[in-house]
């Protein structure tokens, strides 16, 4: 523990996290850094000595959200306060130049674990010796504070070469956690009272091909429910479509705990579209692929997201996406329009697909896929599903009254992307109850008073989401998380997807 003369602000830092789950998780590393220097996180930005900014460069539009905030920290700046650009904007060296004069420290995705070392030069604070498990971009540590679910983040970095891709270039080739310290994280997250792990990487289902391991993530995930047995569920995202999701669809059948959730970003269906973008363009594989799942899971669930708007996208190409998203009836399905990113070989392609045909297509393929979703959640309606409290608040009658509601998310909602569950009554967050299903949109679904408490929380108390059910039947805005970020997804986002 350092010791410094106090002020308000010392010892207080700030993390603002931008763009996707795997930033997320290096903001949860930072934090574990600093906190193991003596030091305290803070909500609030003003009464912190140190703010950092974990930007997002993965698009145009997510790089002017990441100098936007960091703009507006440098305009409130007080008095001695450092500030830190960190994340993979500074990855992306022609664009590093466009984070704003003036900030004290830029530090590159792949160097989030240096952190400590960065803000004790900067306050001037002697050398701590290196972190216990130090393993540069991958380092293990333990969160400070459990939630109901957190991601675990199991390789960084990719091996393919997406035409439209930026993250190759930001992330490099991939490597992955080895599989102890994956363990180390789950049992760690478990133990505070995490009742589901997401494990995420930018192509999950390759897990372990950098260290040798020729089926990583089955082997891993057999391992995770052999020794962490009372983990509730465990969830896969960023399943690039490959052979290699057999043996793991295999292995979530064997087991109630591995989610049967299937997130296999396509892009398109179109092979000529497939191979532009040089991806897989067997899409019968995938069908396969599919199939398989469907076949071997209870009750399975799949996820995609597409591209539309690609350059030299025709309208025929487009169509036999949209007869694929129809045939698939996939569950959930981000649609995104093509982004030209500098530095990708889409972006030089000829053929650009006008900005109000690809907002068409997008919009046709969300009014199909609404249809799609409403009927897989109407199914639902009078079946009993069990669902993990996330939230609680307070739900608003025609009358103005108020009464408590819980929201959560079931078995078939991946966080922040899914939709939510609304249940009567304030629950425990962090418990796993079993309800019946009353009413049912083409995102969320509302349930009547729980049958069962499946388990209670751990940690009574330890999470907290707000909830208000008001906003809900309108605009179907998900509410305010525990870390203040608010849901995307659905068939909504407007550009290119992160990964996969
Ligand atoms: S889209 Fe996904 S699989 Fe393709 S290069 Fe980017 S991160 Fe890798």
């Amino acid at each position: 523990m350092i010791s410094r003369p106090q002020t308000e602000r010392d010892n207080a830092f700030h993390i603002l996290t931008l763009g996707c789950s795997k930033n997320r998780v290096d903001s949860d590393g930072m934090e574990h850094l600093l906190r193991q220097r003596g030091m305290r996180p803070t909500a609030d930005p003003d009464g912190a000595e140190v703010v950092i900014v974990n930007t997002c460069g993965f698009l145009g539009a997510a790089r002017q959200e990441s100098i936007d905030a960091i703009q507006g920290v440098m305009d409130r700046r007080q008095d001695g306060q450092v500030v830190i650009a960190a994340g993979c904007m500074p990855a992306l060296g022609n664009h590093a130049t466009e984070i704003p004069a003036g900030v004290d420290h830029i530090l590159s995705t792949r160097e989030w674990y240096r952190i400590g070392e960065v803000v004790g030069g900067l306050l001037g604070e002697p050398d701590l010796p290196e972190v216990a498990g130090c393993e540069g971009m991958l380092t293990t540590f333990r969160r400070s504070e459990a939630g109901p679910f957190a991601y675990v983040k199991v390789a960084d970095g990719c091996d393919h070469a997406c035409a439209f891709c930026t993250i190759p270039s930001i992330k490099g080739r991939q490597v992955s956690k080895r599989p102890l310290h994956v363990l180390q994280e789950v049992v760690d997250l478990v133990a505070g009272g995490t009742r589901e792990v997401v494990l995420v990487a930018q192509d999950t289902i390759r897990y372990g091909a950098d260290l040798g391991m020729k089926n990583g993530l089955p082997a891993l995930l057999e391992s995770i429910v052999e020794q962490v047995p009372d983990l509730a569920w465990l969830r896969m995202l960023y399943i690039y479509p490959s052979p290699l999701t057999l043996k793991m669809v295999d292995v979530m059948a064997k087991h109630d705990v591995l989610l049967p959730y299937l997130d296999m970003p396509i892009q398109h269906a179109d092979r000529d579209v497939l191979r532009s973008m040089n991806r897989p363009s067997d899409i019968d594989m995938t069908r396969r692929l599919i199939a398989h799942a469907r076949e071997s899971l209870t009750d399975p669930v799949m996820r995609t997201t597409l591209i539309v708007g690609y350059p030299g996208e025709t309208e025929a190409q487009f169509e036999t996406l949209y007869r694929f998203v129809e045939e698939m009836r996939f569950d959930h399905v981000g649609v995104f329009t093509y982004s030209p990113e500098e530095g990708t070989k889409a972006a030089t392609l000829p053929d650009v697909v006008p900005a109000e045909v690809a907002e068409r297509r997008r919009a046709a393929i969300m009014e199909l896929q609404n249809g799609i979703s409403l009927a897989h959640n109407g199914a639902l309606v009078g079946s009993t599903i069990q669902v993990l409290v996330e939230g609680v608040g307070e739900a608003e009658d025609e009358l103005g009254g108020t009464e408590p509601i819980s929201v959560g998310r079931a078995r078939r909602h991946a966080p922040e992307v899914d939709g939510l569950v609304f249940i009567p009554g304030a629950h425990q967050i962090g418990a796993l109850l079993d309800v019946r299903v009353e009413e049912a949109g083409p995102y969320d679904l509302w349930a009547a008073d729980p049958l069962a408490t499946v388990a209670g929380p751990v940690a009574d108390g330890a999470f907290g989401r707000e909830a208000t059910r008001r906003r809900v039947p309108t605009g179907r805005s998900r509410v305010g998380s525990r870390r203040g970020t608010r849901g995307r997804g659905r068939p909504v986002p407007m550009a290119t997807p992160a990964g996969t």
